[in-house]
């Protein structure tokens, strides 16, 4: 499960074309990158596949099912917020299960996903605790738990760590590439990172302008940049 393709799909608004129709298939299992440089279309071509927005033209298919007009919730897909989109005045017990609470949960089952989710990202031992009282990193951490909660066919990140210093970017980093070898589930990262692109993902999808430029892993892309836009953005040498 978490196999996203994406047909002539494209957005304008009004009449600003930002995504003229792209064609984009991610497997099942993998992790890809969006990136490219401020206002190239990263976060739109992300809440399109969420359904936080319409398309404008073009399919959008998970796991073999027509999901253009889906309403978000019924895509299975998480998006990953910043930290800073927990609620304050809740424990992270409540920051957790809210989604699961809006959805009408059992409690039982609540519990069993809290606990599941708490475990893996290490954050057992907070769960009573409130975000103002939890590192950067550990609220991050809470942020990715209440997505792991809804057992998502793939979850969506974007930018989730460009409002932490330097040194937490980087354990960031490694940590969410580790919940991803855990969970073997599908991740969209999007980021102006080259950094961050080149050490996390499968496959990197490059933007310029929405479209996009170059498909590959970071090895391909680092030997063979189709052109000097996707050599200069990757830092290869050609
Ligand atoms: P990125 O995430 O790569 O920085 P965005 O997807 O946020 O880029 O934006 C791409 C382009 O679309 C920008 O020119 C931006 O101004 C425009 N845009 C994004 N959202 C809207 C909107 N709701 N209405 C009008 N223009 C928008
Ligand atoms: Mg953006």
């Amino acid at each position: 499960m978490g196999r996203i393709v994406l047909k002539d799909v494209a957005k304008s608004f009004g009449d600003v074309h930002v995504i003229p129709p792209l064609n984009l298939e991610i497997e099942d299992g993998e992790f890809v990158v969006f990136v490219g440089p401020s206002g190239c279309g990263k976060s739109t071509l992300l809440r399109l596949i969420a359904g936080l927005e319409d398309v404008s033209g073009g399919v959008i298919e998970i796991d073999g099912e027509d999901a253009t007009g889906m309403p978000p919730a019924k895509r299975r897909l998480a998006m990953v917020f910043q930290s800073y989109a927990l609620y304050p005045h809740m424990t992270v017990r409540k920051n957790i299960a809210f989604p699961l609470k809006m959805a009408g949960m059992d409690k039982a089952e609540q519990a069993r996903r809290i606990e599941n989710a708490a475990k893996v990202l290490n954050l057992t031992d907070y769960l009573d605790r409130r975000p103002g009282q939890l590192s950067g990193g550990q609220r991050q951490r809470v942020a990715i738990g209440r997505a792991i909660v809804r057992e998502p066919a793939a979850f969506l990140f974007d930018e989730p760590l460009s409002n932490l210093d330097a040194a937490l970017r980087v354990g960031m980093r490694l940590e969410i590439s580790e919940l991803h070898e855990r969970l073997e589930t599908t991740m969209i990262y999007v980021t102006h990172d080259q950094v961050e692109a080149m050490t996390m993902a499968d496959k990197i999808v490059v933007l310029q302008a929405g479209r996009i430029e170059q498909v590959g892993s970071p090895l391909e892309l680092y030997h063979t940049p189709r052109n000097r836009f996707v050599a200069g953005f990757i830092g290869s040498p050609k």
